[in-house]
């Protein structure tokens, strides 16, 4: 699983890296999809369920599963969710980030600040001897104790030879509670942190989901493995542990 999470923090950084006014969601998409297929993987996301790209790209008020488009043009002020994988000898990596395209507003910046915040937390709640729902905690309280929404209905999951397996990881809930966490699971733990109310609204594309309120939202994840000697972050590499 390291060699699919390297590839899959590789294209999402380098994907990032493409985030500027006037390019098109399509273009980073065309772009993620060559460069997995160049490092030796397979897009995670295209054709999962139907889904049509290699990335999701989900801008502003748009919390998740944004079908990659020529029609959506970056313009500055915006920011970008980018949400990636790759499969490598069947081993499955899966991880985000949210990018500002140029200068963005004050609340947007705390957004992406707190979100950010708010999944290293829950990664560090990856440790033997807690339960699932010590991550959520983690992140519910971070993100509501600085007035923003966690999404309910879209959770992090554990990953493996398929993207999503059992169990879901939500990212919110009650401390001490949930299933003992054991060395050798390992989850793709991703916040959707709304800037207003949590709730959520899904469009008729059947793929994109919004902010209800029309709020914007943030969203970052990475793929960690649990071990005894503490959270094993899979989708990194070497010299970028942020991906920016
Ligand atoms: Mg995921």
């Amino acid at each position: 699983m390291r060699e699919a999470g390297r590839v899959s923090a590789k294209v999402l950084r380098e994907v990032g890296a493409r985030v500027a006014p006037g390019v098109s969601t399509l273009e980073l998409d065309r772009f993620a999809e060559a460069l997995i297929r160049l490092e030796g993987g397979i897009p995670a996301f295209k054709g999962y369920g139907g889904f049509p790209g290699s990335i999701c790209a989900s801008r502003n008020n748009e919390i998740v599963h944004g079908i990659p488009s020529a029609t959506v043009i970056l313009q500055e002020g915006d920011i970008l969710s980018i949400d990636t994988g790759a499969i490598v000898d069947g081993w499955v990596g899966d991880n985000a980030w949210t990018y500002a395209v140029g200068a963005v507003s004050a609340e947007k910046q705390r957004l992406l600040e707190v979100a950010e915040k708010c999944m290293w937390a829950g990664l560090d709640a990856a440790r033997v001897g807690n339960r699932l729902m010590d991550i959520g905690a983690r992140v519910q309280k971070i993100a509501e104790s600085a007035g923003f929404g966690v999404v309910r209905e879209y959770v992090g999951h554990g990953i493996g030879r398929s993207m999503h397996e059992d169990p879901n990881v939500p990212n919110y809930g009650r401390p001490r509670t949930g299933i003992k966490l054991e060395a050798g699971m390992v989850f793709a733990i991703e916040p959707m942190i709304n800037a207003g109310s949590h709730e959520t609204r899904q469009m008729s594309d059947g793929w994109l989901v919004v902010t209800a309120d029309g709020s914007a939202s943030a969203h970052f994840e990475k793929t960690v493995a649990i071990t005894e000697d503490g959270p094993l972050i899979l989708t990194t590499e070497e010299g970028h542990e942020r991906p920016v």
